[in-house]
C-alpha cells in the first residue's frame, strides 16, 4: 500500500561520544583517555576479523607545526589494537603542495621527525598513494561534482579504518576534522588537485613588495615577478594556498567566493568515496586540542583559537564533525575565516547521505 503521509522521514541522531580532558600535559593520561574512547567504540563498529588490514589514518604534521597528534597519545590504543589485529598500520597520503611530505621518502622522514617510526609506534607506516602520490583507485560515487573519485590504493585495499583527526580551522573549508581527513587526506595527488582546482588566490598589487617568497614556494610555477610585483598565472594555479602562507605581509588571499563552497562539496564527495571503498567500516576520533586557525600542513606554530576540550568519537563523520564545530563554537571558525561557511561541508555531506548532522552527545 502506498504511503501518502507528508511527514518527513524520521532522522535517527548518531551517537557521538565525548571524553573531556582539560590537562593535556601528561601523555600517559591522554593515551588512557584515547583508549577509553576506543573501548566505547569497539563494540559498536562492524570491523572484520583479526586478519583484516586495519588502517589508522592520521596526519604527521608539517615540520614546524606543533598541533599534530602526538604518537605518545596513541600508545595504549595501538598496544590494544596490535594484540587483536595482525595487519595494523598507520596510513597517510602525500601532499599536493611541494614540501617534505609530497613523496613517500620525504614523508617518512617527516613522520620520523615527529616520532612516527616503526621502532617507536610498533606498527608499519604506509604512504597509501605510493612513492609519488600516483597510486590510486577510481571509486564510483555519482556525486554532484564527481562521477568517480581517485582514492589512494592503500586506503581502498584496507578493510577497516580508524580515522584520527586534529580539529582546526582551514583556509579553504573553514573547518578541518574527520571529513577533511577522509576527503583530502585519503585522496591521491590528482584527487587532491581535482578538489582544489577552482579556488584561486588574489594578489593585492599595492601591498606587494616583490620579495618573491611566493614565487619560490609555488609548486606549479604559477607566480612570476614583473616590475617588482608578483603576478599570478591563473591557468597554472591549482589553489593549494601555499603562497598565501608564504607572503608575510598579507598581499595574497584566497579568493573566497562560491568556489569555496564548491571545494567543500568536492571534499565531502571524496570522503563519501572513502566510506564506500571501505564499506562504512570506519570509526572517527576527533581531537579538540590546540585548535588553531590553520591545519597541521602549515609549517608554523599558532596560538589556539579555543580552549582544549577533549576527544570526540563515533561511527558517523558528519555527526562527529558537527559536534566538534558546536563544542568549539561555530562562531570561532566564522571569526577566523569570515568569508567561509564551515557548515556548507556538513550540508552537502547530508545531501549525499554521508551521515547526519543530528547527534546525541554521550559523556564518557
Ligand atoms: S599560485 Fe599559490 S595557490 Fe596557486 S599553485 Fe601557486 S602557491 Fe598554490
Ligand atoms: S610574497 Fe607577498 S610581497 Fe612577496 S612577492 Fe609574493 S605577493 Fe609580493
Amino acid at each position: 500500500m502506498q504511503n501518502h503521509s507528508n511527514k518527513a522521514p524520521k532522522i535517527i541522531p548518531s551517537k557521538v561520544y565525548i571524553k573531556r580532558l582539560q590537562d593535556w600535559s601528561l601523555d600517559q593520561k591522554i593515551s588512557e583517555a584515547v583508549l577509553s574512547a576506543w573501548q566505547y567504540l569497539e563494540p559498536i563498529v562492524d570491523f572484520k576479523d583479526k586478519n583484516s588490514f586495519t588502517a589508522v589514518k592520521l596526519t604527521f604534521g608539517e615540520e614546524g607545526a606543533s598541533g599534530y597528534i602526538k604518537p605518545a597519545w596513541l600508545t595504549d590504543i595501538l598496544n590494544s589494537l596490535r594484540g587483536a589485529r595482525e595487519n595494523l598500520f598507520i596510513a597517510e597520503t602525500n601532499t599536493l603542495y611541494r614540501g617534505k611530505r609530497s613523496n613517500a621518502i620525504g614523508h617518512l622522514h617527516a613522520a620520523n621527525s615527529h616520532g612516527y617510526s616503526f621502532d617507536k609506534v610498533g606498527i608499519p607506516i604506509i604512504i597509501a598513494d605510493g612513492l609519488r602520490g600516483r597510486d590510486y583507485q577510481n571509486i564510483p560515487i555519482r556525486g554532484d561534482h564527481f562521477e568517480n573519485v581517485k582514492i589512494a590504493r592503500g586506503i581502498c585495499e584496507s578493510d577497516d579504518m580508524i580515522c584520527i583527526s586534529h580539529v582546526t580551522g582551514h583556509m579553504q573549508s573553514g573547518f578541518a576534522g574527520a571529513l577533511k581527513n577522509l576527503g583530502i587526506g585519503c585522496a591521491s595527488r590528482q584527487g587532491k588537485l581535482l578538489q582544489h582546482s577552482g579556488t584561486l588566490p588574489e594578489i593585492t598589487v599595492e601591498k606587494c613588495i616583490g620579495c618573491s617568497e611566493c614565487m619560490s614556494i609555488c609548486p606549479a610555477n604559477a607566480i612570476g615577478i614583473k616590475k617588482k610585483k608578483a603576478i599570478l598565472v591563473k591557468e597554472k594555479c591549482f589553489g593549494c594556498g601555499e603562497c598565501t602562507v608564504a607572503c608575510r605581509i598579507g598581499a595574497i588571499d584566497i579568493k573566497y567566493d562560491e568556489n569555496v563552497v564548491k571545494f567543500q562539496e568536492k571534499m565531502v564527495e571524496y570522503a563519501l568515496g572513502v566510506k564506500k571503498a571501505l564499506n562504512s567500516r570506519i570509526v572517527y576520533l576527533n581531537f579538540l586540542e590546540h585548535v588553531t586557525k590553520n591545519c597541521d600542513c602549515m609549517s608554523k606554530d599558532e596560538t589556539p583559537i579555543a580552549p582544549d576540550i577533549g576527544i570526540l568519537c563515533g561511527a558517523d563523520p558528519v555527526a562527529v564533525d558537527k559536534a566538534s564545530m558546536d563544542i568549539v563554537g561555530i562562531e570561532k571558525f566564522k571569526e577566523i575565516f569570515p568569508e567561509i561557511d564551515p557548515l556548507a561541508q556538513i550540508r552537502h555531506a547530508e545531501k549525499i547521505k554521508l551521515g547526519t548532522s543530528q547527534y546525541e552527545l554521550v559523556e564518557l
